[in-house]
């Protein structure tokens, strides 16, 4: 078990590290810990949505599988506003495996669509935040499916800002240059099929 003021001193060491960092020192901290003080750390146990994850506390169930589930909001935005998470703990989206962000973006369409029919909605809105200052209250990453009606009493919005053009042209590179350069995993296979469907497309 971890006193407040080691817990307090774990996160201090996180302190003017860039994510990756954290994310590396965080594997190391983790592997000194035992399960229990593991948890401390991460918040598991307290988590309600792992809980739900678990069948620890009933839910209105939209859609599961291996690695996802989906409830009803108990206190929605809309009837038949849906909350779609990951069942492993993750804060927030960017500590989230790239296949299982894609199979939670390809699920929370298919249940968008879904709530189109089901509410006969006009509209959906797909939303994550990420971080307190994006309006995070849950401890663990979700994907709101908001439906959306003409005259609705949601409201998802902000000032548009002025921003000048050379500013603008800064932010795009100082942003692209943050975006990992791996090629998009393709097989060789699906490749090679776009390479020979490319020549025989030419006259
Ligand atoms: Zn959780």
């Amino acid at each position: 078990m971890l006193t407040q003021e080691r817990i307090e001193e774990i996160k201090s060491q996180f302190q003017g590290l860039s994510q990756e960092e954290q994310q590396k020192k965080f594997q190391e901290i983790l592997e000194t810990l035992d399960p229990e003080e593991r948890e401390q750390i991460t918040g598991k146990q307290q988590c309600p949505f792992c809980s739900m994850a678990k069948g620890e506390i009933p839910v209105k169930k939209i859609y599961e599988d291996e690695t996802l589930l989906a409830i009803l909001d108990i206190r929605p935005a809309n009837k038949g506003h849906t909350l779609l998470f990951p069942k492993e703990h993750h804060k927030v989206l960017s500590t989230v495996q790239e296949p299982l962000v894609a199979h939670m973006f390809t699920t929370a369409n298919k249940i968008s669509t879904a709530i189109f029919d089901a509410m006969n909605a006009q509209g959906t809105n797909i939303h994550v935040a990420n971080g307190s200052a994006a309006g995070q209250t849950a401890p663990h990453v979700l994907i709101n499916i908001i439906p959306r009606f003409t005259k609705d009493k949601v409201v998802i919005g902000w000032e548009a800002e002025k921003v000048e053009d050379n500013e603008l042209e800064k932010i795009a590179e100082s942003i692209r240059g943050k975006i990992p350069k791996e090629k998009p995993k393709i097989t060789e296979k699906k490749e090679m099929r776009s390479v020979r469907e490319d020549f025989s497309r030419i006259p």
